[in-house]
């Protein structure tokens, strides 16, 4: 383990340099044994000023320059993570409680982001000015694509480095400059960015970040430099986010909750579809806003599904950083182990039909869940209608297709959802009301596709053109011809 990660001098990355923090100490623990990992100097809220002023600063020139060369940075960032591959995903591993499996497609995907988003960059001059015909034919048009401004970064703690990489690539590719706040809770991975930038030689400005709790990030949102603000995180914060924007009319991306369906049809692989339901509910231990939460079986094959299901998670490793054949880990904070706690509490005071789990590990020290299944849950349960952000799965029979469509479309969110089945799985993934759909796959999100959702799960979209263009305002321009 590099513990120059865990033991920074200067913690806070502004206008290009390194400079101490002056805020309250940002505390990382282990979440596999529950001991402190190191304590790091938080920026102020005052520094979010001095940011936002370097990257106004920093803003006219970066706009201007080619795209091209913008994406060239990018490619740097891809090239300083990748060098760093190791030591990050030691850290993730350590810092958030990841089997080394999952640690390691996080690196991939941080990586695989800041490339994609290279190679649009480099296509983004070529778009500029497309003509669009006018009735007049003595007047021209053209479009431009024009970055919107500085911007406001705000993160959780459940994938740093990726929520961070799908936000900040774009955003330096559209000419944005930015203004990262990390979670308190996984600040030393996200600081990498800043020794990348330096090392990569990006203008200073272009990219500050300010470690800090939520008094940081809610003095972001007030602050009049940014031109947007893009966060990712709880329902309840991103609805303060949106009201302080409110206040100044500002445009605002929110990635927020779900509690997302997956359905397995009655043609359903049952082998299949086990290995997804497990994966979708088990994977970061379900500390996932696309966690499928919610199963819903058909009943000709729920015996089987269920059972096995038992089976899986009987057979579970669950265990920290230590052991290598870890395949789901503790949760990342002891808030966020408390909060899936009381929902086990809240599960067996109602008497819910508990299938696996229902309790901590009962480990020392560590933040450990159970993997844990409940079936046959009311659909106005809090186990079957709320995120959980843990590795909590709610499962349902249903007695047809429509039942299972009406149960999967039954919720306030919207994010993401998963089929299994047979040739009509394509058909059932179109009618369910969500913003990413996996159909017989595991949760691969790729670059290149959209993320975001519909209902109370977000505004906007991430990934591909789409979270390039989140970043990007258009411009059309009518001019006289031959003027
Ligand atoms: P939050 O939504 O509170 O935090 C997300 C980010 O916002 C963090 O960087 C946080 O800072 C920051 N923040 C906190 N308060 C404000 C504010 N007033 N204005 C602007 N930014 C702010 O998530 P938590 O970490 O507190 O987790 C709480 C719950 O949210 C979890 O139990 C889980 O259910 C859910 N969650 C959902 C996520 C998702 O992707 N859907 C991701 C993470 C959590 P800091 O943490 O440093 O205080």
């Amino acid at each position: 383990m590099d513990n120059a990660l865990l033991s920074r001098d200067r913690t806070v990355f502004l206008d290009g340099e390194w400079v101490n923090g002056r805020g309250k100490p940002i505390r990382s623990v282990d979440p596999s044994t529950g001991s402190a990992l190191t304590e790091l100097n938080g920026a102020r809220a005052e520094d979010v000023s001095l940011a936002a002023a370097a990257a106004s600063r920093a803003f006219g020139s970066w706009r201007r320059l080619p795209a091209a060369k913008r994406a060239t940075y990018l490619r740097g960032f891809a090239a300083g993570l990748l060098a760093r591959k190791e030591t990050l995903v030691a850290l993730q591993m350590l810092n958030n409680g990841k089997p080394r499996i999952e640690a390691e497609i996080d690196i991939d995907d941080a990586v695989a982001t800041f490339e994609y988003y290279a190679g649009l960059a480099e296509t983004l001059d070529a778009r500029q000015d497309g003509i669009i015909e006018l009735a007049d034919p003595t007047l021209s048009g053209r479009t431009r694509f024009e970055p919107v401004g500085p911007v406001a970064l705000i993160v959780p703690w459940n994938f740093p480095l990726v929520t961070t990489a799908w936000k900040l690539a774009p955003a330096l590719a559209a000419g944005c400059t930015a203004v990262l706040k990390p979670s308190e809770f996984t600040t030393p991975a996200e600081l990498v960015y800043g020794d990348i930038a330096l090392e990569i030689g990006l203008p200073a400005g272009v990219l500050s970040i300010l470690p800090g709790a939520g008094d940081v990030g809610a003095a972001m949102t007030t602050e009049a430099r940014f031109r947007k603000i893009s966060f990712t995180g709880s329902n309840a914060t991103g609805r303060r986010v949106m009201a302080a924007a409110a206040e100044r009319s500002l445009p605002v991306s929110l990635e927020l909750g779900g509690k997302s369906p997956i359905v397995i049809m009655e043609d359903a692989d049952v082998a299949q579809a086990i290995e997804i339901a497990a994966l979708g509910i088990f994977f970061n231990a379900g500390q996932m806003c696309s966690a499928t939460s919610r199963l819903i079986v058909a009943d000709k094959i729920a015996d089987d599904v269920i059972a096995g299901l038992r089976r899986h998670v009987a057979g579970m490793v669950v265990a920290g950083h230590e052991d290598s054949a870890a395949e789901m880990g503790p949760l990342t904070t002891a808030a966020q182990r408390d909060k899936v706690l009381e929902y086990l509490l809240r599960a067996r005071h109602d008497g819910l039909d508990c299938l696996a789990g229902g309790a901590s590990t009962g480990r020392e020290g560590g933040f450990f869940v159970e993997p844990s299944i409940y079936t046959d849950v009311p659909t106005d349960h809090p186990i079957w209608r709320e995120e959980i952000f843990g590795p909590v799965l709610a499962i349902r029979r249903a007695a047809s297709e429509d039942e299972a469509l009406t149960l999967a479309n039954d919720s306030d969110f919207g994010l993401a959802a998963t089929v299994v089945g047979g040739e009509r799985a394509d058909d059932l993934a179109n009618r369910i009301d969500a913003g990413h759909v996996w159909v017989n796959s595991p949760q691969i999100i790729f670059p290149n596709t959209a993320w975001g959702g519909f209902k109370a799960s977000g505004i906007g979209r991430e990934l591909g053109p789409w979270g390039l263009a989140a970043y990007s305002g258009v411009k059309h321009v009518t001019s006289r011809v031959g003027a």
